[in-house]
């Protein structure tokens, strides 16, 4: 594929770190979310549908059963992994629930790591505390944040229900505390174009990041969006303007920083459009060459990425 000769991917970083690959287990913990269960609001984000990222295991399992059940799908490609938290709000619990999940998990010899999914508006200091205990004892522990957009603007269209400034006091409590924080931005939401991307690009790299991951907007059954699309309210990115953008991200992203993700797929008939990100290559072969073509990450000087003037 050469992703890794143009990016600093995760996989590099395990490797240079661990010196083999790890794998992400997903874990579904049966959390709720608040922007779901009432709290904040029920509707959730306007293009969530938890189901489309805990599909590979059901719920019905135990955090072990999870762990073994991803471990025989990478069997003989890698000896450790990293505990991935990754459906719904993985904070969003009391502390001794919080606590105990966590390490029914990393109570497995295997794995070495442990990547907490979540809402910026969702992390306490006592969340980070525990998470710095981990980091302490010598597990790889990062904080997965989902910012998606940092226009305040946008992030009300989408009901993500927190802002901006949520997210800058969220990272710099984790970071203080030496807790490795992984942005996700997603590409394509209504109302936004290249120029919003890199905005949000530079107000993340502005308030210091560790990893980032990058998503294409895509339409799933059971989100709100899914209805708008049906009836044709939103436009969807080409896989090329889609590569062109991310190219042009990674170029402005400094080289330490790590990329856990370029592009996202989903599976039929969970996934409803765009049908390119049905497949998991096609995406990552546009984006590799354009990276090939045009350089690959920090070709570009962060100085030179500007905002735009339209406020974020
Ligand atoms: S995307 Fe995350 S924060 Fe938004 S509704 Fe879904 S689970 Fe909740």
């Amino acid at each position: 594929m050469g992703l890794d000769q143009y990016v600093n991917t995760f996989g590099v970083a395990c490797k240079q770190r661990f010196g083999e690959k790890l794998k992400k287990l997903t874990i579904d913990a049966k959390f709720t979310c608040p922007n779901r269960d009432g709290t904040l609001g029920r509707g959730g984000c306007t293009y969530c549908n938890v189901a489309s990222f805990s599909y590979e295991h059901g719920t019905e399992l135990s955090i072990p059963e999870q762990l073994n059940k991803g471990r025989e799908r990478f069997a003989g490609r890698t000896s450790k992994y990293i505990a991935y938290f990754q459906a719904y709000t993985s904070t969003y619990d009391e502390y001794k629930v919080l606590k105990a999940k966590y390490d029914e998990a990393i109570i497995d010899p295997d794995i070495v790591g442990l990547c907490v999914g979540t809402r910026p508006d969702c992390v306490s200091d006592d969340v980070i505390e525990l998470l710095a205990g981990y980091q302490a004892r010598g597990i790889d522990v990062w904080l997965e944040l989902g910012l998606q957009s940092a226009s305040d603007k946008t992030l009300k269209r989408i009901n993500r229900g927190h802002t901006l400034a949520d997210y800058l006091d969220t990272v710099t409590r984790a970071r203080a505390k030496g807790i490795k924080v992984c942005t996700h931005l997603i590409l394509g939401l209504p109302g936004e174009e290249h120029q919003d991307y890199l905005n949000s690009l530079h107000a993340v790299l502005q308030a210091g990041v560790d990893g980032l991951k990058l998503h294409p907007l895509h339409i799933v059954e059971g989100s709100t969006m899914a209805k708008a699309w049906r009836s044709s309210r939103i436009s969807l990115l080409s896989m090329e303007d889609y590569a062109y953008s991310v190219g042009e991200m990674i170029r402005y992203t400094p080289k330490e920083i790590i990329f856990h993700r370029v592009t996202a797929y989903a599976k039929k008939p969970i996934l409803l459009a765009p049908d390119w990100c049905a497949y998991r290559w096609n995406g990552l072969v546009a984006i590799v060459d354009d990276l090939k073509a045009k350089g690959g990450q920090g070709s570009y000087l962060i100085s030179k990425l500007k905002m735009s003037s339209k406020a974020i």
